[in-house]
């Protein structure tokens, strides 16, 4: 017998035994129970995040020694392109730079300025000889960078990898139960490398809270997972209320009930999310993509916002996570498009050279099913299938490649162009992703952040550009803020950007009025989509 199965069968002897004890008892056992079972629950989780987490330090200590081995110690061209090819092919590792004796940094391989890094812990030894750990601060970043460094190089210098912290924590809230826990990674001198959770603010305090703390052995970090105990007790309120005022006998009979089927209680964050999707209340933000080279509006992206009925608008990091991971974001992506169509759809099909981007997650690329959806949607929709625009994150890992490409073949079929998001940032390494086949690639802010400098002449952009030129990739920049960044890009011949120093992301309203007075369309000049026209 299959261990869930004992475990319900136990659960049921359970409820049937507690018939009859008093109220008070079952109350307090229900709630021990449900404790023991968080805690175990949480233990499960403390471990992925220290797995994780060691997996993207072992990766990146092995390019330590790979750079080292290969004497790799100096800011001349031809170590700068190892350092480079480092970046491509090991994806934890987001810079590589060279050190001084005294363990100031001399150059980067990408150009994050050098006056903006800050050691903020006590170096931390590592269970790999010479291996030394550091917390870092980049400029007025808010998250935190690892840093490893061995100074055991030639010539006395001494070699770094920088790894953000945002790495380590999975984007997952929990293995994708209703639970939310927090997750947090210190160094093991207490400083806070990085933290994940949907209830940062929740408000209660330490001891209000089931915690589970585990330590690496080969890093010198710890993993602390923690949930609130209210939170707990009320997502399981059926039982405790039953536990509480009713009979061991009603105590029994939800027990039995909770063995059987899947069962989600009521007000839980996954729960809210269905409603979400019942009650249409995504609503769809647009932030242009501007050609530079014309300095005209070309393309917007479609960023969502969950609309309460309360009128709080909460953004997506907050709830996106959560659909991903209960694959809730199918459903999701689908109101939104076809909210999209119904919005802007008769601006964007009278402009059949404007294009409309929307973002998939790893999810979508398991099955055909976006396929079918993308072509019901657009089809009923006066927006042509070839003004379509569909971004993957490279932020998470697809399961199964082969099936990602048909997919991305099955939607280039149609009509549709599909790009990478977050290029360089993700899970993958760039030369895997590059080898779906995509029509576009986006720069993540990043790279846009570390072209401010031009201190050095091969940049991770440089490179990027050369590719997306080798392998006929239109290449958008992202989180364009500045006006220097802009002539950098234009320097750069990459045409199209998209970030503050154009506009926000703008409600529909803004959005149609912004596209009326870019590009009015006149009635006599009313043009057709090209799919349709054809
Ligand atoms: P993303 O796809 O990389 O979207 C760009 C994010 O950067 C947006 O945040 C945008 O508001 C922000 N941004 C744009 N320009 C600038 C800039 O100049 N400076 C800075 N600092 N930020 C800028 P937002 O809207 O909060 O979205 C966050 C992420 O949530 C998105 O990142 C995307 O990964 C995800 N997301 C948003 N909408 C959807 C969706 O419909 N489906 C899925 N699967 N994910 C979505
Ligand atoms: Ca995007
Ligand atoms: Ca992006």
């Amino acid at each position: 017998m299959s261990p869930s199965r004992h475990r319900k069968l136990a659960a049921i002897v359970i409820g049937l035994a507690l018939a009859g004890i008093p109220a008070a008892l079952v109350h307090l056992w229900l709630s021990s129970y449900v404790e023991q079972q968080v805690a175990a629950d949480l233990d499960v989780a403390a471990k992925r995040v220290i797995g994780l987490a060691e997996t993207r330090l072992g990766a990146a200590v092995e390019a330590l020694d790979d750079l080292m081995s290969r004497g790799v110690h100096s800011c001349a061209q031809t170590d700068l392109g190892l350092m480079n090819d480092t970046l491509f092919s090991v994806t934890p590792v987001k810079e590589v730079s060279v050190l001084g004796a005294d363990g100031a940094t001399t150059c980067t391989n990408l150009g994050i300025p050098l006056g903006e890094r800050q050691v903020i812990s006590q170096p931390i030894a590592s269970a790999y000889p010479g291996v030394v750990i550091e917390v870092l601060q980049l400029g007025d970043r808010t998250e935190h960078v690892v840093r490893l460094r061995n100074m055991n190089g030639l010539g006395g210098a001494g070699l770094a990898v920088l790894v953000p912290a945002d790495l380590f924590l999975p984007r997952t809230s929990s293995d994708g139960g209703p639970v939310l826990v927090r997750a947090r990674i210190d160094a093991v001198d207490g400083t806070l490398i990085g933290e994940r959770g949907a209830e940062h603010s929740d408000g209660a305090s330490d001891d209000e809270r089931v915690v589970t703390t585990l330590r690496s052995d080969r890093f010198g970090i710890t993993v602390t997972i923690s949930t609130p105990r209210g939170r707990l007790l009320a997502s399981h309120s059926d039982l405790v209320m039953i536990g509480t005022v009713g009979t061991g006998s009603a105590a029994a009979l939800i027990l039995a009930l909770a063995a059987f089927g899947p069962w989600r209680p009521r007000g839980s964050p996954v729960a809210d999310l269905e409603r979400a999707i019942e009650n249409n209340e995504f609503v769809a933000y647009y932030q242009p993509i501007v050609d530079l080279t014309t300095a005209r509006v070309v393309s917007a992206e479609v960023l969502i916002r969950w609309r309460k009925p309360d009128g709080t608008m909460v953004p997506p990091v907050q709830f996106i996570p959560l659909a991903e991971s209960t694959g809730l974001i199918v459903e999701v992506t689908r109101a939104l498009m076809r909210r999209v169509c119904a919005e802007v759809g008769a601006a964007i099909g009278s402009r059949p050279d404007f294009s409309i981007g929307f973002n998939l997650a790893a999810r979508h690329f398991n099955d055909e099913a976006v396929v079918a959806d993308v072509a019901k949607i657009f089809g009923a929709s006066p927006i042509a299938l070839s003004q379509v625009l569909l971004e993957v994150t490279e932020r998470q890992p697809l399961e199964d490649l082969a099936m990602a490409r048909r997919v991305i073949g099955a939607l280039q079929a149609l009509g549709v162009r599909v790009g990478i998001d977050d290029l360089g940032t993700g899970h993958s390494g760039l030369s895997y992703m590059l080898k779906l086949g995509v029509d576009f690639i986006k720069i993540d802010k990043l790279f846009v952040d570390a072209i401010d400098t031009e201190r050095y002449s091969t940049t991770i952009i440089e490179t990027l550009v050369e590719l997306g030129r080798n392998m006929y990739m239109e290449i958008i920049a992202e989180g364009v803020e500045t006006f220097e960044q802009m002539a950098h890009l234009r320097a750069r011949s990459i045409r199209k950007a998209q970030g503050y120093a154009f506009a926000p992301p703008l409600p529909g309203p803004s959005f149609l009025r912004l596209l009326e007075a870019a590009d009015p369309v006149h009635p006599g000049e009313k043009a057709l989509p090209a799919s349709r026209a054809a």
